[in-house]
């Protein structure tokens, strides 16, 4: 556990999976949680059930696909809560498995959209406001695919990596002011998702995997909560695998 008393932690796409189990976790070590989120009635029931721990959230609509919601959302977090000390750019989608060559603009742009100039236009909104706070903390989600080819899915893969770059960046430029931006990169998350494919589809993406088994959510979330956390004060720039030992074979 960390203390995360005074602090107010902003993440997008909490309605959900890692986002949610990310947003538990912070609440649980004491923060205020603006749970951010395009689906109303996941991101509120996220809220609720914090609420309900005897935690502090609240819920505020967005779409990260349009930098101008997001902007809203800063606003709205410093006009609600007076501050802002950690932010959590997790929100993103998946793209339609295909080759290349069957990938139309509409897709790529879709994807590209949320994931990429989702965590961009995060940063660039929600940077001044840790700044004005004095310093603070950054982790966007990437993914085991912005360290890897993602055959199938190259909008996806471009995206996270797009992710890992703009973390790494971004983090050099500020490195000087008290603000820390890292990225956890997640192999296969036991999720909704998961959940759905069949036994052979989840054996086979699961057997890549050393450990044997998909992540936890709350896994990937105790990874989050570390680089938010004090205790990775000299942590920066840095994309943080969480893949039971995937990407180092
Ligand atoms: P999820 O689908 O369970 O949740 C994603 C949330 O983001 C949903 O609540 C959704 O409503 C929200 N969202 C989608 N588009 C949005 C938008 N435009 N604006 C605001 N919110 C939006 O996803 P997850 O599996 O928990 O994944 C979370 C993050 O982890 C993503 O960045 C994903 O790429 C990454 N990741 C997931 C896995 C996995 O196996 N689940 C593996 C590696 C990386």
């Amino acid at each position: 556990m960390y203390d995360f008393t005074d602090t107010i932690v902003l993440v997008t796409g909490a309605g959900s999976g890692i986002g949610r189990a990310t947003a538990h976790r912070f609440a649980a070590d004491g923060a205020t949680v603006v749970v951010a989120d395009i689906d109303t009635e996941s991101g509120h029931e996220t809220a609720g059930e914090i609420e309900d721990r005897g935690g502090d959230a609240t819920f505020v609509e967005v779409d990260v696909s349009r930098p101008a919601s997001i902007a809203a959302l800063v606003n709205t977090t410093l006009n609600e809560h007076g501050r802002l000390d950690v932010a959590v750019n997790n929100a993103a989608t998946g793209n339609r498995p295909a080759p290349i060559t069957d990938i139309d603009e509409e897709e790529w742009h879709r994807v590209l959209d949320v994931n990429q100039t989702g965590v961009w236009a995060g940063m660039k909104h929600e940077l001044p406001a840790l700044f004005e706070s004095g310093g603070g903390a950054i982790v966007n989600v990437a993914s085991k695919a912005g360290i890897r080819g993602s055959p199938g899915r190259t909008p996806y893969g471009a995206s996270k990596h797009g992710v890992v770059g703009l973390t790494r960046s971004a983090a050099l430029e500020v490195a000087d002011e008290a603000v820390r931006i890292n990225a956890v990169c997640p192999t296969i998350v036991d999720t909704p998702a998961l959940q759905s494919m069949t036994e052979r589809e989840r054996e086979q993406v699961v057997g890549n995997v050393p450990m044997g088994r998909p992540a936890d959510p709350e896994e990937v979330a105790n990874a989050i909560a570390w680089l938010s956390s004090d205790e990775a004060s000299f942590v920066t720039g840095h994309a943080l695998p969480v893949d039971g030992g995937e990407t180092q074979q």
